[in-house]
């Protein structure tokens, strides 16, 4: 016992440089380096500049970033998990500006879309390879007016609900003078009127809205299908944030989207531990000790969990209690080379849509198919995405040429199920902290940035050890490429 003691009295001499200094320095650790990590350790630092805190953030991979990561194929680099960023996402904004990064936005030209049933396309727009602007837009009032002709008003109706579901998401950029720091994520969807639609499924919340069948078993579903691998039985929020994410003026960071994390790390002032996996988190008593599977042993006052605990094997000792929670797996499967017309029942690759969506089907085996560049007449790169891994028996059916094949098996985001259970943001009662509970309202890069930024201010707010005059509900919960990230 009493060695024990003595032997955990030299370790914390040893790693806790920072405690015995006269000056009240916090160690603060952070798992994960994906947008939540990166950007907690940006807002810590934005609202507590006087830099009392060593904030050191982990990473079991080689690069920072996560489920933002690239892939190259061909000499070009594609975004291989999160890809696209809504015109409103404004901490992605200012973070891609403040780091001086591009942004890269869609081409004037829409992809023709197809919604393909496993037997026959059940629509499909119209195309024209012209630049001409003016032929352009002719083709899209073409395309409105047949999908009017096909969904009818409801279409109105979709935009109106993504609208009214992203103004209340608006609230989370008000001012701190007015935005409580909230404790728990029922709390901060409530204040912000959200909260209402993880209760429900997309479907039951259209219905109840009068959405004609046909577009909430088409279109809607195809959406959903391509953003989150789900249904319309997924809850209403993540649907409707799913919905956000299809429609104009979507945006990326030129180069990648990782960059983002990348940058914020880099002017962070942080001490970053790559290829460093974490495995046990024990409290102490006022002090975590994080191992890792290198052998490593690291002490702070403050743990940060910045990834989705579902799939992963991390100790907590205490245990720690959560939900239980599966993750959605999305198989991304990049191809080079040519689709095959036969396939889908065609006689030329061109009347193939750029962007094949699918309805549910479970004999369908995979979500969509869509054109990312267009390299010679029979050489095309094309991203794919199912549930189930794509077999080269299967992709040989559906391709007629294909010279390179690249997958990755992403733990994509929540399977989202109504009514939506939450974990909590702190996972006992001293300084150990989750922000992937949030990942339950919706999974975005937004999203992550946004619960990190209440993350920080809970933290400061709790470090300082007195209840900020803004809190909310504070007291209420405890409760075979050359690809760029070979750790994928
Ligand atoms: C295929 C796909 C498409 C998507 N499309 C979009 C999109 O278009 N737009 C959008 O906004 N969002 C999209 N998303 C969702 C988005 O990627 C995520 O919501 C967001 O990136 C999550 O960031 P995060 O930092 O919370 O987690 P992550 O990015 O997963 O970061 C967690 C990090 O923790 C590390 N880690 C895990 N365990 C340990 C451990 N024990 N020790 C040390 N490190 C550890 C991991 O290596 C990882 O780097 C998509 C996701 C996928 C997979």
């Amino acid at each position: 016992m009493l060695t024990t003691t003595l032997i955990t009295l030299i370790t914390l001499t040893l790693t806790l440089t920072t405690t015995t200094s006269t000056t009240t320095t916090t160690n603060i650790c952070i798992i994960g380096t994906g947008i939540s990590g990166s950007s907690l350790s940006h807002f810590l630092r934005h609202y507590s500049p006087t830099q009392t805190q060593t904030i050191h953030l982990f990473d079991r991979h080689t690069k920072p970033g996560g489920r933002m990561a690239t892939v190259t194929i061909g000499g070009d680099t594609f975004e291989a998990g999160a890809s696209i960023l809504h015109p409103k996402n404004y901490h992605a904004l200012n973070f891609t500006k403040m780091l001086g990064l591009g942004v890269e936005k869609g081409s004037e030209r829409a992809m023709s879309l197809g919604i393909w049933d496993g037997g026959k396309f059940l629509f499909k727009t119209v195309d024209s390879e012209s630049k001409s602007a003016v032929v352009q837009y002719l083709v899209s009032v073409v395309n409105s007016v047949r999908m009017l002709l096909r969904y009818g008003v409801s279409l109105l109706k979709m935009n109106t609900f993504v609208e009214v579901t992203v103004d209340s998401f608006l609230k989370y950029y008000e001012s701190t003078e007015t935005r409580p720091i909230f404790s728990n994520v029922e709390d901060m969807l409530k204040w912000a009127g959200l909260y209402d639609l993880t209760t429900k499924t997309l479907e039951d919340e259209l219905v109840g809205l009068n959405f004609s069948p046909l577009l909430i078993q088409e279109l809607i579903t195809v959406i959903t299908r391509i953003n989150y691998g789900q249904s319309v039985s997924m809850s209403g929020l993540a649907g409707a944030v799913s919905l956000a994410g299809s429609g104009g003026d979507l945006w990326a960071v030129e180069g990648g989207n990782w960059q983002m994390a990348a940058g914020l790390l880099n002017r962070s002032d942080v001490t970053l531990h790559l290829q460093e996996e974490i495995s046990t988190v024990t409290n102490l008593g006022g002090l975590y000790e994080l191992n890792s599977t290198n052998g490593n042993s690291y002490t702070c006052q403050v743990a940060v969990v910045a990834t989705p605990l579902d799939e992963l094997n991390i100790q907590f000792t205490p245990q720690i209690s959560i939900p239980e929670r599966k993750l959605q797996h999305t198989y991304t499967t990049f191809i080079r080379g040519l689709l095959n017309p036969a396939y889908f029942g065609l006689d030329k690759v061109s009347d193939i849509p750029e962007l094949v969506g699918t309805i549910e089907n479970p004999e369908l085996p995979f979500t969509c198919i869509s054109v990312l560049k267009q390299n010679k007449v029979n050489d095309v790169t094309y991203k794919m995405f199912s549930r189930q891994s794509m077999t080269d028996a299967l992709l040989d059916q559906i391709f007629s040429i294909r010279n390179e094949t690249f997958r990755i098996n992403w733990g994509a985001y929540p399977h989202y199920h109504a009514p939506e259970k939450f974990a909590p943001f702190m996972l006992d009662d001293d300084h150990l902290y989750y922000i992937n509970a949030f990942e339950n309202a919706a999974s975005t890069m937004e999203t992550g940035a946004v619960a990190a930024e209440n993350m920080a201010r809970l933290i400061l707010s709790r470090l300082s050890d007195k209840k900020p005059s803004s809190s909310y509900g504070l007291k209420t919960s405890t409760a075979d490429s050359n690809l760029q990230h070979p750790e994928l």
